[in-house]
Order: C-alpha cells, then sequence, then structure tokens
C-alpha cells in the first residue's frame, strides 16, 4: 500500500466545501475531515475557558495543553475534546465570530498541522478547509478551489438559518499572515454559483477518477 491519497478542498466561506467534500468522501469511499470544525473547536473551548481573543499567547498555550483525540464516527474524522465533540456549540454565530482571531495565531496553525497530517493515518481522506493544498498537504496532486458569489454564498447560509458577515469572515483568513486562505498553485477552481452540489461534486468526483485510472 502507498500513501493516503488527500483530496484538499480549498475555497471561502459558504463555497459548497462541506456538501460537496462530504459527497466525494461518500463516492469515493474516502474519509472526509473538516478542519473548519477543528478551529471552531478551539474557539469554543477559548471562549469556555475564558481566553481573551486578542491574547495569541494565552490562545497559543491553551492549544498546546488542550486533551484531544481523532475519532472515525463512520467515515468522518473528528477531534474530540475531553472526549466530546462539541458539535452544536461549535456553530453558533459567536464561536463562527470568534474563529478568525483564534485561526490566526502562528502556534495554533502549527499544531492544527500536525494534527491534521495526522488524519492520514485514517487512510484516504477528503479534506476541507483554508490551507488544505497550499500548506497542510503542498504534495497532493488533487486540488481544488471552490467559490461562488458572495450574493450566492449569502443565500446559501441564510438558507441554512445562518445570518453572519461572510465578506468579513474572508477578508480576515485571506489577510491573516499565518497561512491564509488562498488558491493552492495547481488547484482546479470551480465557480459554482450557478451550480448544484451534485454538478460541482460530479466534476471534482470525474477528474480525481480520470486520474486515478490515468496514474494506473
Ligand atoms: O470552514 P469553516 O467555515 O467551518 O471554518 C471556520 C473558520 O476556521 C474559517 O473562517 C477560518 O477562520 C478557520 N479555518 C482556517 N483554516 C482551515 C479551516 C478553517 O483558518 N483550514
Amino acid at each position: 500500500m502507498g500513501e493516503p491519497i488527500v483530496i484538499a478542498l480549498d475555497g471561502t466561506s459558504a463555497s459548497g466545501k462541506s456538501t460537496n467534500a462530504k459527497l466525494v468522501a461518500k463516492a469515493l469511499g474516502y474519509a472526509y475531515v473538516d478542519t473548519g470544525a477543528m478551529y471552531r473547536s478551539l474557539a469554543w473551548h477559548c471562549l469556555e475557558k475564558g481566553v481573551a481573543l486578542d491574547n495569541d499567547k494565552a490562545i497559543a498555550s491553551l492549544c498546546r495543553r488542550w486533551k484531544t483525540e481523532l475519532r472515525n464516527d463512520d467515515g468522518h474524522i473528528r477531534l474530540y475534546v475531553n472526549g466530546y465533540f462539541p458539535e452544536k456549540e461549535i456553530r453558533t454565530a459567536k464561536t463562527s465570530a470568534a474563529v478568525p482571531a483564534v485561526a490566526a495565531v502562528p502556534g495554533v496553525r502549527k499544531w492544527m498541522k500536525a494534527k491534521q497530517r495526522d488524519c492520514a493515518q485514517f487512510g484516504n481522506l477528503v479534506m476541507e478547509g483554508r490551507d488544505i493544498g497550499s500548506n497542510i498537504f503542498p504534495e497532493t496532486e488533487y486540488k481544488f478551489y471552490l467559490d461562488a458569489s458572495l450574493d450566492e454564498r449569502a443565500k446559501r447560509r441564510a438558507a441554512d438559518g445562518v445570518d453572519e458577515n461572510l465578506a468579513e469572515r474572508d477578508k480576515r483568513d485571506s489577510q491573516r499572515a499565518a497561512a491564509p486562505l488562498m488558491i493552492p498553485l495547481g488547484a482546479r477552481i470551480i465557480n459554482n454559483s450557478e451550480m448544484t452540489a451534485e454538478e460541482t461534486s460530479a466534476m471534482i468526483i470525474d477528474e480525481v477518477r480520470e486520474r486515478l485510472e490515468a496514474a494506473g
């Protein structure tokens, strides 16, 4: 057996990364990793522990000390915190607003990189995030970058019952110094403003299958 295959799915907020990553993972039988959930969990943990969001040192220190464990729940790789996966808590508006500050801390990104690379212990992966193709698995040959118009992305979030400033979050994610959101070198860019998730994921699945066949 060779190295596990990693499909890197990066892109802007609400560009359909999660939906498509799950569809692609299911079709190919790969495990799915939502790296945003890991940053969200740390942001939630900081809020729980009363760590100030402008205190990089305290955030990095808490990140080095928190007790976590990766588990494979039916093909979803999740980071458990003290034996608990805070599924609901990480989706609140309060946590969403707190994540970019936590995600910009260099010590946090270093910790996350090691943990996210560790996910390869579970086999082939579809991993979604902001820096997967550029920083976490730059060596992978399977890189995709999803985007859609701001209007369309805001509509999608609203349909999920979430009202948040996506433009502001994208700006903060793109402008931070440590591993910013960017189009990874060699990534296939898919603007899915006028595409369904089925169409978007089919594009990714077809391309991956073709290239896997070509690689023998
Ligand atoms: O993907 P999701 O919207 O859940 O990500 C939440 C936040 O986590 C992003 O806005 C970003 O600040 C951070 N993030 C990141 N790098 C990743 C995944 C998420 O900085 N690979």
